[in-house]
């Protein structure tokens, strides 16, 4: 062996990745230290005889198709050793908790001597690389599934800051901010009438005297609903604490609102609830006027709600 020789030997066994020469028949004719331990083939043995017969699994018609790209072009090519697309097998003797047991691999051909249709194959694991892939991809699923999770509990605890836990309508906060923003629309534009009725549940400290305090609650569900299913889609109902409820209601004027309230009325009066019987409610009912604020509105409502009381419940008025 001339010494020139001798020197690209241990090159080319040096090298940390797999060398490999061969003819575009796939006849090996050089094969290095780094391929002879990850692959447990000898190079005596393979050297001379077809990459095939110890590699039979790979695509060979396309495999040769790029070698002689390669020698054609006199450039280096991309061999896609993806696993639908398989070069040689070469085990991963990495103690690792990975589900990946064999190497993955990036395959480059390069021309080596052209004349003797000889092409160079560099083989690098790339193994490392794609379980970061994996682990990043994995990762971002998570991240992905984390996210929709977190953007449903905010919307939940959206949900819940406005509503009142027992008949789950609107509490008294978000009720206050709807009458605000109804307020600053009627400065925009005069024909924004509406007003409010406040209703409240004659002697409910009896209901809860006599039958307790869970069929109270199951009373004010039953108003809740009730109050609910009367109204207009549109018109604002929330709990306005106790047994006390209030509605904003739009596009009206006294008698159409009295009516409204009038209807409501009616409707707790005739309400049978199980266990219990029946119950009665007064309402006290105002219209919004120029220079109204939230508190005088609903000082008006309450009076009303007083004199409705005070007239012998289960009755509305307007103030
Ligand atoms: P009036 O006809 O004058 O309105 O008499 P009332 O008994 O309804 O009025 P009062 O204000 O004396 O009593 C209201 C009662 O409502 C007292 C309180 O214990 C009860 N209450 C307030 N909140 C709840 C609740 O969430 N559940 C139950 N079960 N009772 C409640
Ligand atoms: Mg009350
Ligand atoms: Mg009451």
């Amino acid at each position: 062996m001339s010494e020139n020789l001798e020197y690209c030997t241990i090159v080319f066994d040096s090298l940390e990745n797999g060398t490999l020469i061969i003819d575009e028949n796939c006849i090996v004719w050089a094969w290095n230290k780094w391929l002879e331990i990850n692959t447990g083939i000898s190079s005596e043995s393979i050297i001379g005889k077809s990459l095939e017969l110890f590699y039979p699994e790979i695509n060979y018609r396309g495999f040769q198709r790029k070698i002689r790209t390669t020698l054609r072009l006199s450039t280096p090519t991309f061999y896609d050793a993806s696993l639908s697309n398989r070069f040689i097998t070469i085990p991963r003797n990495k103690i690792s908790t990975s589900l990946l047991t064999t190497m993955q691999l990036q395959v480059t051909i390069s021309p080596y001597i052209a004349e003797m249709q000889r092409v160079m194959v560099s083989i690098h694991d790339i193994s490392d690389l794609h379980e970061l892939k994996m682990t990043l991809q994995q990762k971002m699923a998570e991240i992905v599934h984390l996210n929709t999770i977190l953007t449903k509990d905010r919307k939940r605890i959206e949900i819940l800051s406005i509503t009142d836990p027992l008949t789950k309508l609107y509490n008294r906060q978000k009720l206050n901010d709807v009458l605000e923003m109804m307020l600053l629309r009627r400065h925009w534009n005069e024909e924004n009438s509406f007003g409010m009725i406040i209703t409240d549940v004659d002697y409910f400290k009896k209901v809860n005297d006599t039958y307790g305090h869970q069929v109270g609650d199951k009373v004010l569900i039953a108003v809740a609903n009730i109050l609910s299913q009367t109204i207009r889609t549109g018109d604002i109902l929330a709990r306005w604490g106790g047994e006390e409820f209030v509605v904003l209601v739009s596009d009206v004027d006294k008698e159409k609102i009295c009516f409204v309230a009038e209807k409501l009325r009616t409707a707790i009066e005739q309400m049978n609830i199980p266990d219990m019987g029946t119950i009665t409610a007064s309402f006290g009912v105002s219209l919004f006027v120029e220079g109204d604020t939230d508190e005088t509105l609903m000082y008006r409502s309450d009076l009303a709600l007083y004199r409705a009381k005070k007239n012998g419940r289960n009755r509305v008025e307007f103030s």
